[in-house]
């Protein structure tokens, strides 16, 4: 290692192995310090329950990762990620034994909603479809890090996604089928339906699927991390391991320092004093780690066919579900479900004829109840017969999260409430959000625009902070 780095990374999860490459590529010397024994953060792969069955303890489903400009410019199938996509990108199946989608196709999706809102929904996503690659670079590269590609494209998208779901969802469609679903994608980030530019959030969700698909990574999403970090290595960067970053002494001297972790960390470790106080963390989730005797007997067929599927009665159920954990201190009875199967499409991932599957319900930040019970009475609406599949599960609640990643606080898997101005405006209101007090100081987590996800565009945006200061310097 030379004596000066040119920069020092804490945190290996997606967004730090992100910009270290960045920055390694560009012939900086770097150094990533990681405290678990394992790179990836979220986008990590284990064997929760029992032996041949591999879980993704947190992120599973990667609509934004397959889609992500950072990732498409990195040689990432080189270092063996490979996406699956199966059948249907998504699938909210109803208790009357139907099923609304997101397909690779806008014309099979607007036919899942019914007749009243087929073309509402072709209308609203038609400006946007074939435009995905410079929309969501111009998105993701927000506030300022890239002039947009397409700007007209992006103020149209602007429009369409700045107002509440909840005001979009009125506006445009008449029956629930769309509006479950769409409730359903805006709650993937937990953020509250009456909220500024919550469209925006179905709207990205739904666009993915239809030009991208929402895949999962062969082997789990550890492949992603793998990846990220054996292309690290090769451009001659060190990646530390079991290495928690407690104090800035604790990190060998560097020209910049670049913290994948939460803000509050940020300030505790580098001495910011307040800088991040203002900065709220938001609702958690309970998460269940299933294997299986059989696939999950879905009444619906769509469900079958889909690697991810949303669970929830109606709008009202979900919306109240969302509200219910982000607003009070207790529990959903009936939780909103996001699930992910895996195995549907990649038999790697557990014993012949078994499969793995995962379902999480938002809870209250720092929650520490049992939701399992609940969670289960939803699946067993859907699909009947559940829980005689269970052959093992591994719970984890707010307080197991929190202990699985220090971003995660009290639970928040988003690394702070996507809501109000913090959906698109974090940690700060500042055109330099990766910026910190410390001009040598940086950071690149979700915390940081554009937010939650396995997308490692944080890390991108923060990396060209980090070299134009590295060049200037
Ligand atoms: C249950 C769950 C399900 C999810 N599902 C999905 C999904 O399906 N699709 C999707 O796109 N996203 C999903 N996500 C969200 C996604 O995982 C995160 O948004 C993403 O991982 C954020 O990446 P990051 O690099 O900013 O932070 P993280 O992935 O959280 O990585 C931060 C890393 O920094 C390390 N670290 C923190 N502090 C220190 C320190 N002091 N010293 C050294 N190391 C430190 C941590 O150990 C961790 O490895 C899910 C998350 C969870 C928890």
């Amino acid at each position: 290692m030379p004596s000066m780095l040119d920069a020092v990374v804490v945190g290996a999860g997606p967004n730090g192995l992100t910009a270290a490459a960045e920055l390694a590529r560009r012939g900086f010397s770097v150094a990533v310090f990681e405290a678990k024994g394992t790179v990836g953060g979220g986008a990590r792969t284990e064997e929760l329950t029992l032996p041949g069955f591999r879980h993704d303890p947190c992120a599973a489903a990667h609509p934004l990762g397959i889609g992500s400009p950072a990732f498409q410019n990195l040689p990432l199938g080189r270092y063996g990620l490979e996406w699956l996509q199966s059948e249907l990108p998504m699938a909210h199946p109803f208790l009357d034994g139907t099923a609304a989608v997101l397909s690779r196709s806008v014309a099979e999706t607007a036919a899942s909603f019914g007749p009243h809102d087929a073309g509402a929904y072709r209308r609203l996503v038609a400006p946007f479809v074939g435009k995905w690659d410079t929309l969501v670079r111009d998105f993701m590269s927000l506030p300022l890090t890239a002039l947009p590609r397409d700007p007209v494209t992006l103020a149209r998208f602007g429009l369409a996604g700045l107002p509440p779901a909840s005001w979009l969802l009125r506006q445009r469609f008449r029956d629930d089928r769309a509006r479950t679903l769409f409730t359903g994608l805006v709650a993937h980030v937990i953020a509250p339906l009456g909220g500024l530019a919550t469209s925006a959030v179905g709207l990205v969700f739904a666009l993915a699927a239809h030009e991208k698909g929402w895949p999962v990574a062969r082997g789990g999403s550890q492949a992603i991390s793998d990846a990220l970090a054996a292309y690290l290595k090769d451009l001659g960067a060190a990646v530390h391991t079991d290495f928690e970053i407690k104090r800035l002494d604790d990190l060998p001297p560097a020209r910049a320092y670049v913290f994948d972790t939460s803000p509050t960390a940020l300030a505790r470790i580098a001495g910011l004093g307040g800088f991040y106080d203002h900065y709220r963390y938001g609702a958690s989730v309970f998460k269940i780690d299933y294997a299986l005797d059989g696939p999950v007997p879905w009444t619906a067929d769509a469900p079958r066919r889909a690697t991810t599927v949303q669970v929830g009665a109606d709008s009202r159920e979900v919306g109240e579900a969302l509200r219910i954990a982000s607003r009070t201190d207790h529990a959903p009875d009936a939780p909103f479900l996001i699930t992910v199967q895996p195995s549907l499409v990649d038999p790697s991932r557990a014993p012949e004829g078994k499969h793995v599957f995962w379902a999480y319900g938002h809870v209250p930040n720092g929650w520490d109840g049992d939701l399992t019970d609940a969670i289960e009475r939803q699946l067993e609406r859907f699909a009947p017969g559940f829980r005689d599949r269970v052959l093992a599960r591994a719970t984890a609640g707010p307080p197991e999260l929190a202990a699985r990643n220090a971003n995660y606080i009290g639970g928040d898997i988003a690394c702070g409430a996507a809501s109000g101005l913090q959906l698109l405006l974090r940690p700060k209101l500042s055109l330099h959000p990766y910026r910190t007090p410390h001009p040598a100081i940086f950071l690149c987590s979700s915390a940081t625009p554009p937010g939650p996800g396995v997308h490692g565009m944080s890390g991108h945006n923060a990396a060209k902070a980090v070299w134009r200061r590295l060049r200037a310097s």
